[in-house]
């Protein structure tokens, strides 16, 4: 969609609510999955006969299979707390993007037909039968929540709309309306490897290629592996640090972390992607095969350890799943968490002086920091709560001499999404995306503005590529985004100690 066709919001001093207007997102809604990439991942190719008791069957399902969906659906007493914590609501209007308002869209259809007020009375308890109309509202504002959890640290019962969000995706896949995107992309992790399709010759010849260009930089010969048997570190990555930018940037920073602290790494062309698209659509089943590549890399390359690069939902999956999804792992060696992130990694080497950084080589840029909602609120790292938060920010201030930090109110825990994710990477939702950044965007601005802040960092794939896609609609260079690791790999003083 072109910048044109929708009007960008305007950036306001504060966060400001705005006023109610209905319908203002109706109209967007993500491509639907072709047959093709539908029965590549086993649903139905298209909207199969009978949809609607089917739909309802599958909701039944999985409301008696998981627990916390169940009671998601039934704890709501609508205290309104959530309204306006939604930063597609706040960049929208649209009162379909509260998050109670989007619970509403499906729970209305549990209480008609798994509670007995629905039942008997479905007026009184605002059920509704399943239709069209409630269908058509579940795809388009189902996929208008990129699964943040930002509205759960504010519902006093901590009802998570993102788990509500997955369930209603996955109820939509399991009778054939599939979103193209996500389910095109999970394919070809099935077939290839990665999200991008990117073949084994691809890998090793952008990997030879950021080698040959550190070697080049830095007079110092860093190694960039593939497939190499008996290293220490299998390193899964998002796709996205092979080729865009500012990922890569990161990716060049791990490869000379790892030079600096003496461990041997590879990267698997099996496994080559930490991302995992189907914590979006809700699918445990395609959640495990993709995580098991990681498994099946690890032991047939017989690495000592697993470390994942910077992307936000991907070490959700690790962090949350990994274990119960693709363990046991003791083949692994005991001493090192599994996973483990970079972050963990980097702020462990600076904290026994294995690595020497000089923020001087930062200090063209005064530096802010993006908490990507998967780290700051669905996972977490290191050994004591707000880790998560803490690493990142001593590994930055280690790197840089200028650090800057945003309204709090936006920041850690109460961070706002950048707007893209949970599966709404996609061009098709553009509207969606530059207003749903907006939170982000004014809270930026504000400190470029009072603190001449030129660069904000993030640890988050889909952060890069949507801030990097968002920052001109709002009058500012997409080049501010930088992954945390280009800071360190800026800062890295190759071959010498502290
Ligand atoms: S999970 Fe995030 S995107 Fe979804 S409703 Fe809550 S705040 Fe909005
Ligand atoms: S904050 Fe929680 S209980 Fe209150 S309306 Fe929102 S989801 Fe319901």
């Amino acid at each position: 969609m072109a910048k044109e066709e929708f009007q960008v919001p305007e950036v306001r001093e504060h966060l400001e609510i705005p006023p109610v207007v209905e319908g203002a997102m109706a109209h967007s809604q993500p491509f639907v999955a072709a047959a093709d990439h539908q029965s590549l991942l086993g649903y139905p190719e298209e909207l199969v006969d009978g949809w609607e008791d089917k739909a309802v069957e599958k909701m039944g399902e999985m409301a008696r299979k998981y627990r916390s969906f169940r009671v998601f659906l039934d704890a709501c007493v609508k205290c309104g707390a959530c309204t306006d914590k939604c930063h597609y609501y706040l960049g929208t209007g649209d009162p379909k993007n509260m998050p109670v308002a989007r619970q509403d869209l499906l729970r209305q259809v549990y209480r008609r037909y798994y509670t007995l007020g629905g039942k008997l009375f479905p007026g009184l308890v605002g059920a509704k039968d399943m239709s069209k109309e409630i269908f058509d509202d579940w795809y388009r504002y189902y996929h208008q929540c990129s699964q943040c959890r930002r509205c759960s640290v504010f519902c006093p019962y901590g009802i998570d709309t993102a788990e509500i969000s997955m369930a209603a995706r996955e109820i939509m896949d399991s009778v054939g309306l599939g979103q193209k995107y996500c389910n095109e992309i999970i394919g070809k992790v099935h077939k290839i490897g990665n999200n991008l399709g990117l073949p084994l010759p691809a890998l090793e010849d952008t990997m030879e290629g950021l080698e040959e260009d550190v070697e080049e930089d830095t007079g110092v010969a860093v190694k960039y592996p593939v497939n190499v048997e008996g290293a220490e570190v299998l390193l899964v990555t998002p796709s996205a640090d092979f080729f865009a930018e500012p990922h890569v940037d990161g990716l060049i920073g791990y490869g000379k972390v790892f030079h600096q602290a003496g461990v041997s790494w590879t990267v698997s062309s099996h496994a080559s992607e930490a991302a995992n698209f189907a914590l979006f659509t809700g699918s445990y089943e395609h959640m495990f095969k993709i995580s098991n590549r990681i498994r099946e890399a690890a032991l047939e390359l017989g690495v000592k350890r697993i470390v994942f690069g910077e992307c936000g939902h991907a070490w959700r999956v690790a962090y949350s799943f990994l274990n119960t999804l693709a363990g046991p792992w003791d083949f692994l060696d005991p001493r090192y968490p599994v996973p483990q992130h970079i972050m963990e990694f980097t702020y462990d080497l600076i904290q026994r002086g294995g690595i020497n950084l000089d923020p001087e080589a930062n200090d063209d840029k005064v530096v802010t920091v993006h908490d990507s909602c998967n780290v700051a609120r669905a996972s977490r790292m290191g050994t004591r709560p707000g880790d998560q938060f803490a690493y990142p920010r001593a590994v930055i201030k280690a790197s840089v001499n200028r650090f800057v930090e945003m309204d709090p109110n936006t920041t850690m825990e109460a961070t706002f999404c950048c707007g893209g994710g949970g599966g709404l990477l996609t061009d098709d939702l553009m509207e969606l995306r530059v207003k749903g950044a907006l939170p982000r965007m004014e809270a930026l601005k504000e400190v470029v503005e009072r603190d001449g802040v030129t660069h904000m960092a993030a640890m988050c794939a889909i952060c890069k590529s949507q801030f990097t896609k968002v920052l001109p609609y709002y009058g500012m260079g997409m080049d501010m985004v930088v992954s945390v690791h280009q800071l360190v790999s800026e800062a890295i003083q190759l071959g010498t100690k502290d």
